[in-house]
């Protein structure tokens, strides 16, 4: 068969659930998805798993256990768009054509934009969450002192909190280990501030001090000396907050003029940079920087009304998170089934909602959740259970991250039910 009502490529959190919702409004729909992974990853675990707080296994199941019945799967990689012949080519299978198209293959590690980075992940120099959860775990126990280096790229990176989670984490292994006082965990990030959402700015300012994290706003990295244990970092800041270091400071840091950085590390956890698949980036569907170019309120896509496309994909200026598509898609849905019933797609649908679970320590949590202008928009539902503000860190909110998300991912999410 080569011809689908709806065709999704990508069997991620967003094109599992776009296919399940669009079945449960109507199960006559004629659907394929587009996905060659044999495994489903529940991916917003991996923070855990990094600091032995979760079995990594049961954060995979078998792709066939989420496919939703009724639903073509076609096992392949989608490799080009002809979006005004309304077909996409595959590589084996050859071309499939739509009357729909869901884009929702997600995004791609490129660690080759930083210099050293392949070959620091390649030696074990390098640990990432994003990569290997299981030995970024590995790293933290075997270390056993010195500089812990934590630090992001200045591209979109998905989930935008995992890489500070993680230095919490560490900070609270290493405190509880007797490694505090040998140990320097730093955190360095391209952002001027922790987090763009004041109210949780506020606590993880607090967080910071009680760990004595050393924080480095405007610290791009741009170079791993693999050899010497080295990160260079650019320094972005405007002229006026420039920083000063002196060649003594603790952290062994050098400046050389005024924005080469370089900081010697012990370990080193990252997230690499990250970018729209090839195949996305290099068609006619995607803007300049490489992202889907969709409207940011209705995901449909801006030049080809037949055209969605949702998750990290997508050029929406929000966090990149399995929340964010947990909102994306109800809204993705109706407008098919309206475009389906030649009406007009509602463009003013989706505010931007994205949240973040910022764990700060083991038991420990705080929930960041907000919209496009980066207001603290707590989910009155999600409220009315915790009794407590959600952007303070509670006990409540680890369990929640630890045992509720994961149950409302495989059971309620990938089931297509509203949530
Ligand atoms: P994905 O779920 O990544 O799925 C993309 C799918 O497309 C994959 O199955 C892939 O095989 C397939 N694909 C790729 N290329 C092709 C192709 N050419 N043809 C066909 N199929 C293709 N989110 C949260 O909400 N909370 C968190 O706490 C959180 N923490 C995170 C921590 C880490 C370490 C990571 C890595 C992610 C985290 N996330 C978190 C982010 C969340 O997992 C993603 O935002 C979410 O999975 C995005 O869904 P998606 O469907 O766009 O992409």
């Amino acid at each position: 068969k080569s011809h689908y009502q709806v065709l999704i490529i990508g069997g991620g959190t967003a094109g599992i659930m776009t296919a399940a919702q669009l079945l449960r409004k109507n199960r006559k729909l004629d659907i394929a998805i587009i996905e060659p992974s044999e495994t489903h990853y529940y991916q917003p675990a991996w923070t855990l798993v990094g600091a032995g707080a979760y079995d990594f296994k049961k954060t995979a199941k078998p792709m066939a256990d989420v496919m939703p019945s009724g639903v073509d799967w076609i096992k392949d990689r989608a490799k080009a768009f002809q979006p005004k012949q309304n077909t996409v080519s595959t590589e084996s299978s050859g071309d499939i054509t739509y009357d729909f198209l869901v884009v929702a293959p997600g995004l791609v590690m490129e660690p080759s934009m930083i210099k050293g980075l392949p070959e620091a992940f390649e030696k074990g120099v390098a640990c990432s969450n994003y990569i290997d959860p299981d030995f970024t775990w590995e790293t933290i126990r075997n270390f056993k002192g010195g500089n812990a280096l934590f630090t992001q790229p200045t591209t979109p990176i998905k989930c935008g909190g995992a890489p500070q989670k993680i230095a919490y984490l560490a900070a609270d292994y290493f405190g509880k280990n007797g490694l505090k006082n040998k140990t320097n965990v730093i955190f360095a990030t391209p952002g001027s501030v922790i987090f763009g959402v004041k109210e949780i700015r506020e606590t993880l300012m607090k967080v910071i001090d009680r760990y004595g994290i050393h924080f480095k706003p405007f610290y791009a990295p741009k170079e791993i000396d693999v050899e010497n244990k080295i990160v260079h970092f650019s320094h972005t800041a405007p002229e006026e907050n420039r920083c000063i270091i002196n060649e003594d400071n603790d952290l062994g840091e050098v400046m050389i003029g005024d924005v080469d950085i370089q900081v010697p590390f012990d370990m080193l956890h990252l997230a690499p940079p990250q970018a729209a698949p090839k195949f996305v980036r290099d068609s006619a569907l995607a803007n300049a920087s490489g992202w889907l170019d969709v409207d940011h309120h209705s995901m449909q896509h801006n030049k080809f009304g037949n055209i969605f496309g949702l998750g990290d994909v997508a050029a929406l200026p929000t966090a990149k998170t399995g929340a964010a598509v947990r909102k994306q898609v109800p809204v993705v849905v109706d407008n098919i089934l309206k475009l389906m019933e030649h009406k007009s797609a509602d463009n003013k649908s989706y505010n931007g909602y994205s949240s973040c679970p910022l764990v700060t320590g083991y038991g420990k949590m705080t929930l960041a959740e907000f919209d496009y202008n980066n207001n603290f928009i707590p989910d009155p539902k999600l409220k009315r259970m915790l009794v407590f503000n959600s952007d303070k860190e509670h006990w409540r909110l680890w369990m929640l991250k630890k045992y509720g998300l994961p149950n409302l991912y495989w059971n309620k999410m990938m089931k297509g039910k509203n949530v």
